[in-house]
């Protein structure tokens, strides 16, 4: 790595400094998954490389987690046979998946597993070694593991530790704001990334920094930020606008995951938390008057209430196909509709469901034979349910204790956002449609509807595809600091520009509300429940945003502020692609899939309630399954997002040759 100071020649004559860090590759973001890119490039030889990102020790794979957060990998124990094949037709069949990807996310499982374990993540393991599974929905198999509530932070933290023992250079407070690049038409490329170093707000040009690198890997994470009721850690915004702006194709913006989880101290209650099968009920916005039973409203019985509550512990996002039959999904859509009734909703450990009017009270004999087995074999048969989580996750109680929260008392949930499937498109090695810009962890969108825990093997394979790619064919070093400088000056002039005005124009928007404007936006219109018109309503003031912004600027009162009032850009072209991606979806005729349920009159489906048949709304269209939609900026707009939808390629059949691969892998013709 390379540091320079070097005079920005701007049109008006100024001549402010700038640094310019040169490299071969900057990884941005420091996750599971651009910690493991950055120790793979360097074990792969590549020793000229930086880790950039905003705050060190914060992020989702640090701060995120629930009871038991699942690792998902290859089956490895016992005598159950597993195949990466078998593997990717679990991620294949949920659908918006190409084979292929799913194929290489099969192949790499073992070995990105292994290496986790190698540098001391601590997976369980039987006394002969074996690393023993466990199911997660939508899993034909025991393939998931994991290290406890916990499992993100662990890896995080010894990936951490190999970076640091490698020595690769760490710059922190570093946002990146803008991707720089290079050359028209196919010849385009990423020449690096623009940063503001927080610590040097106080510069002339406010501590913009250029990363000047033949590659850029962006490991920046989800768009947690997009919505209000998110259960991703406070403050992530992924750059997803960031990679738009710069003409990088994006797919499966329609595949996001939501479910319950605390919103005070935000953390997923899936698992345990519903297996212990506490009481639920909510009360009006002051937290304690008129406190209603309220899920007694779509089931007939105490038992089968209970049996939905328990079930959601591995059913735990929210799933429009178990809204039928008492399903386990109709728990979420009624928090949802207590919580935007106004309502607060609680969940209570010290007691058990309670029974409706003229109902017998709970019974743990009662319950259904799977829920009422599986507590039986866990030894899980005391009286209250914090009794019983004690019992068997006694973790997941002193996680919340950590937080200054005892779950004695009520605790206060809501059905929030909690990861994306889809996000930027990557070829077979994460590259992006721009060369040489790789999207690797939740960034990248290779996932449609997919098995619970997939995203961290996701993340680990991507990390190491990008960096065995950039190792063997994107490897020399990035132009002269002076060279890149005048080949991009006029970008990063535009981005000064874009800041003086942000900075002297006291008629901009306003920074404190504005954030929260696109929140609400999302989490009506983009979450869970969504409807053709209220999209286009959304989508439209979406537009509206990114125009005003464009026009008048956000006004920033110190430069302090930049940081954010970038952030709130991108979010804000974030969640147009977003919402244009849904409106073309449904107007497609897509209905009701994965995470998401498609409100529509005239839809054949409905959910059956005590009071009648609400909320109409459109079965799941299978056809769709088989496509893609694409998304991208339209060249030369502010905010035009044009959708394609594409085919997904099949999962493939591989015949590999021993002798001929050995000889195609020798002259490096698997890259091409
Ligand atoms: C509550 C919860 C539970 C989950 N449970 C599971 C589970 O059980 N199994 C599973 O597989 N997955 C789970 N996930 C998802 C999984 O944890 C994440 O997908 C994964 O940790 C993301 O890792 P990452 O490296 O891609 O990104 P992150 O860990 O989010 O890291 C991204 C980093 O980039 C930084 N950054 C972002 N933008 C910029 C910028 N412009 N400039 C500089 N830095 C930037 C961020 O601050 C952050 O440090 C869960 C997620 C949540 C929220």
């Amino acid at each position: 790595m390379r540091r320079q100071a070097l005079p920005l020649a701007l049109a008006d004559g100024r001549r402010p400094e700038v640094t310019v860090i040169s490299v071969n590759t900057v990884i941005v973001g420091a996750g599971a998954a651009g910690l493991r890119c950055a120790e793979a490039l360097y074990d792969l030889g590549q020793r000229d490389l930086a880790v950039v990102f905003d705050h060190l020790g914060h992020g989702t794979s640090i701060d995120a987690g629930s009871d038991k957060q699942t690792y998902y990998k290859i089956g490895l124990f016992g005598d159950e046979p597993d195949s990466p094949m078998d593997f990717a037709r679990s991620l294949f069949q949920g659908g918006m998946m190409h084979g292929d990807l799913a194929y290489v996310e099969g192949l790499g499982s073992a070995p990105a597993f292994f290496e986790l374990c190698r540098i001391g993540v601590p997976f369980p393991q039987n006394r002969f070694g074996g690393y023993v599974g466990y199911k997660t929905d939508h899993d034909p198999r025991q393939r998931a593991t994991s290290a406890g509530p916990k499992t993100s932070k662990y890896m995080a933290e010894r990936l951490l530790e190999q970076v640091r023992l490698r020595q690769i250079p760490i710059l922190d407070h570093h946002d990146a704001v803008r991707l720089l690049t290079l050359g028209d038409g196919a010849a385009r490329r990423v020449a690096g990334v623009l940063c503001l170093h927080r610590d040097e707000h106080f510069r002339e040009a406010y501590g913009l920094t250029v990363i000047n690198a033949r590659n850029v890997v962006l490991a920046t994470g989800g768009p947690g930020e997009l919505y209000r009721r998110s259960v991703w850690p406070h403050g992530q915004v992924g750059s997803h606008g960031l990679a738009l702006a710069a003409g990088v194709v994006a797919n499966n913006l329609t595949e996001l995951q939501y479910g319950l989880a605390s919103i005070g101290f935000r953390w997923n209650l899936s698992g345990t938390y519903q297996q212990v099968i506490p009481d639920y009920y909510s009360t009006a916005a002051d937290g304690v008057s008129d406190r209603r039973r309220f899920l007694h409203d779509y089931f007939p019985d105490l038992p089968s209430l209970a049996s939905a509550i328990f079930l959601k512990g591995y059913q735990w996002p929210f799933h429009a196909a178990r809204l039928q039959d008492h399903g386990s999904s109709l728990v979420d859509l009624a928090v949802h509709l207590e919580t935007e009734a106004g309502r607060r909703v609680f969940m209570d450990f010290m007691n058990n469901p309670s029974p409706a009017p003229g109902q017998p009270p709970f019974a743990l004999a009662d319950l259904q034979p799977e829920a009422r087995r599986y507590l039986e074999r866990s030894g899980a048969l005391q009286s209250t349910p914090y009794e019983r989580l004690r019992h068997m996750n006694p973790q997941s109680i002193e996680l919340y204790a950590e937080h200054g929260v005892d779950l004695r008392e009520p605790l206060e949930i809501a059905v929030c956002a909690q990861h994306c499937n889809g996000g930027l498109r990557g070829n077979l090695w994460w590259e992006t449609s721009l060369a040489n810009l790789f999207a690797i962890g939740e960034l990248n969108g290779t996932h449609g509807v997919r098995p619970g825990g997939s995203a961290l093997n996701s993340g680990q394979v991507g990390a190491l595809r990008a960096a065995q790619y950039i190792a063997r064919v994107y490897a020399e070093p990035p132009p002269s600091a002076g060279e890149l400088l005048s080949a991009v000056s006029g970008q990063i002039a535009d981005q000064l520009a874009e800041y003086d005005g942000w900075l002297r124009h006291s008629g901009g928007l306003a920074l404190g509300p504005l954030r929260r404007s696109i929140q609400e936006r999302m989490s009506r219109a983009g979450a869970q429940v969504r409807s053709l018109p209220v999209v286009e309503a959304a989508l439209r003031e979406a537009r509206d945003l990114c125009r005003q912004i464009a026009a008048d600027g956000i006004h920033c009162t110190t430069p302090r502020d930049l940081p954010r009032a970038t952030q709130d850009k991108w979010l804000a072209l974030t969640s147009v692609a977003f919402l244009e991606a849904l409106r073309a979806y449904i107007e497609r005729g897509g209905g009701s899939r994965g995470a998401s349920m498609v409100l529509d009159p005239a839809g054949s489906l409905s959910v059956a309630t005590r009071h009648g048949a609400i909320l109409p709304h459109r079965p799941e269209c299978l056809a769709h399954r088989g496509e893609i939609l694409e998304v991208s900026l339209v060249e030369g707009s502010l905010c035009d997002v044009a959708t394609v939808p594409v085919p997904v390629r099949p999962l493939p059949v591989d015949a590999s040759w021993f002798e001929t691969t050995w000889a195609a892998f020798c002259r490096g013709e698997i890259y091409r």
